[in-house]
């Protein structure tokens, strides 16, 4: 079975339904964003594996977080979490959101993500590939606690 078909299994098995992701940009030079956004093209099309972007956070299973924590974002950032739903999964996407990165030390970033979020997931990379990012998603899935699945 390949990693892609056990994703698909997971998100069945631990929601019932798609996993719906926000994506949350901190402050990347958007390399990871393109990266994410080849998620979703005809060569990975993770929307065939149950999983979906969402625009509000409160339909947000996981938050995906790309870039150094700016300092401007710090608080939107917290504010997002915050609006999700429990139980939620935070995966930091990245060298940028995982360390800090080539912006780490500059005067407009707070750092990493991992002291502003709690994050379940750290994917390294500048910037990962797309199969790095659905392997990440693998793992986080796999630290979802189950959700009772719903009365159909
Ligand atoms: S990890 Fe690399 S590609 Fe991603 S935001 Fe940082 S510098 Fe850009």
């Amino acid at each position: 079975m390949t990693e892609q078909h056990q994703l698909r299994r997971e998100v069945t098995k631990k929601l019932g339904r798609s996993l719906h992701v926000r994506h949350l940009d901190s402050g990347s030079c958007n390399g990871c964003d393109w990266e994410l956004a080849a998620l979703l093209n005809p060569v990975y099309d993770v929307q065939r594996l149950g999983i979906d972007f969402v625009a509000s956070p409160r339909h947000a299973d996981l938050l995906l977080v790309t870039g150094v924590m700016t300092r401007n974002l710090q608080e939107a950032a917290v504010l997002t979490y915050e609006a999700m739903p429990e139980p939620r999964l935070v995966v930091a996407v990245g060298a940028c959101a995982v360390g800090g990165g080539v912006f780490a030390n500059t005067y407009a970033a707070a750092g990493s993500v991992e002291p502003i979020l709690p994050v379940d997931v750290f994917i390294p990379g500048c910037p990962p590939r797309p199969e790095a990012i659905i392997h990440g998603l693998l793992v986080a899935v796999g630290r979802m606690k189950l959700r009772p699945l719903p009365f159909c």
